[in-house]
């Protein structure tokens, strides 16, 4: 693995820090050590992976990709930490993303951006760039992304690897910096499905320091890898296939549908109306939750704290300014005005109510089918620079994502095709803590 990073990092800029090798290589050797005395060791022991830059690791820098926590360095692990380091698999390091997670090319990282491991010229999607383009690039066998509004399976898509963003509440998160409360999800960013069910397994579960965890059984997610999806029924929505979708994304797409339903799943169109408003409800909702969570970073509590001030206001304000970037700013400034007393009815509280709207076309659609197929993403990964300075395209990008968070509900990417030496996704959407029947579908396909 070090030695692949050497090779490649230079040029795809993956992490935003990295683990000492020899530290890493000590602890590989100790678990060899165990595997050789017999132990038996849990099933990801030994793996060597890496966690998006906005999950706390106890005494390892943590920075969100932000100016504002650089030198940051949690005194406590995220929940999803621990449960891997107790697991002992190797964490390598620390990896890139769009500011506080909001973006989809990680080209909005305060440091750097990262690369497409399959064209350097191309943005490995966002946020959760660094996680996707180390798998893709076979610097860790598995990393750990967060997905807000499509931010695992975006950059999975656009960097053809596998990624989960699991039922709200399923997977913990305590100690996952906040950007959305309401919508931040952890998942897995693995190269098959096989181990994105090997990787929910060791971090899926109730958690008592995350008021949002669902007291629910986990299954073993990989008994639902067996390859029959006879009976399974499969909607495909036709809202997803509308306009801006690249033809041969969709053409993959419907091939891919095809393929199911030679294997036995019985395939139909489905309506889901409300999915044209999911785009701007989202905006409003995740904006208005980052300006209030964002609030904290006022120099005095973490990171970064401005050197000239007068008083503790301008300190406050220079802080802020200095520390943030321009999207975060947006964001910031977007979610306080949909928050202020005269436009919360009109902005904000309309945005909860076509949040509603959209769960309810899920709830719907999944009274009648197991799974729902559409694209990833309207277009394989474009190219460095295209839409950041243009933040409307950059949203456009997470179409068919977002809806997804606003209902809570699973949903994988996996890749199913090349466009232009380009991965295409495919996006399987299954019910809350349906995610057997995602995998179920997901692992007969690939
Ligand atoms: N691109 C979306 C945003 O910028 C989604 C980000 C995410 O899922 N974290 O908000």
């Amino acid at each position: 693995i070090y030695e692949r990073i050497d090779q490649v990092e230079e040029k795809i800029h993956a992490f935003t820090f990295q683990i000492e090798k020899d530290q890493a290589l000590a602890r590989a050797r100790e678990v060899d050590a165990r595997i050789t005395r017999g132990e038996r060791l849990p099933s990801l022991a030994g793996i060597p992976m890496a966690l998006k830059d906005n999950m706390c690791t106890k005494g390892i820098p943590t920075t969100c990709s932000s100016k504002i926590l650089d030198r940051f360095v949690p005194p406590y692990d995220a929940t999803v930490a621990r449960k891997l380091r107790e697991a002992d698999s190797i964490l390598v390091g620390k990896l890139n993303m769009d500011e506080f997670a909001m973006g989809s090319s990680t080209e909005n990282s305060a440091f750097f951006p990262t690369k497409n491991p399959w064209n350097l010229d191309c943005v490995p999607g966002g946020s959760s760039g660094g996680a996707a383009a180390a798998v893709a690039a076979d610097e860790v066998i598995f990393s750990l992304g967060s997905d807000t509004g499509g931010s695992i399976r975006q950059p999975a898509s656009f960097c053809g690897v596998v990624g989960l963003k699991p039922t709200y509440g399923s997977v913990s998160r305590y100690g996952l910096i906040a950007y959305a409360s309401s919508l931040d999800q952890i998942g897995p960013v693995t190269k098959d499905v096989t181990d994105c069910a090997w990787v929910l397994n060791g971090i899926a579960g109730y958690d008592g320091k995350d008021s949002t965890s669902a007291e629910v059984a986990v299954p073993d997610y990989r008994e639902c890898l067996t390859g029959e999806v006879r009976g399974m029924k499969i909607g495909i929505p036709k809202e997803y296939f509308g306009e801006g979708l690249q033809a041969e994304v969709k053409n993959a797409v419907l091939d891919a549908v095809h393929k199911l339903a030679d294997l036995g799943a019985e395939v139909e169109e489905v309506s889901l109306p409300h999915t044209e408003y999911a785009l701007p409800a989202y905006y409003l909702v995740a904006s208005a939750e980052a300006s209030s969570n964002l609030a904290r970073y006022d120099g005095v509590r973490y990171g970064h704290r401005a050197r000239e001030m007068q008083d503790i206001v301008s300190m406050f304000k220079r802080t802020r300014d200095e520390g943030f970037g321009a999207e975060v700013k947006r964001r910031i400034m977007l979610g306080t005005y949909a928050l202020s007393s005269g436009y919360y009815d009109a902005y904000y509280l309309k945005a909860l109510k076509v949040r509603t709207l959209v769960k309810q076309d899920f709830d719907r659609a999944f009274e009648k089918f197991d799974v729902l197929i559409s694209p990833t993403a309207p277009t394989v990964a474009f190219q460095c620079g295209e839409k950041a300075n243009d933040p409307l395209a950059m949203y456009l990008s997470d179409v068919c994502t977002i809806p997804i968070n606003l209902a809570g509900i699973p949903a994988i990417s996996l890749p199913c095709g090349f466009s232009h030496g380009l991965p295409v996704g495919l996006q399987m959407m299954g019910k809350a803590f349906g995610e057997e029947a995602i995998l179920r579908a997901a692992f007969a396909y690939e």
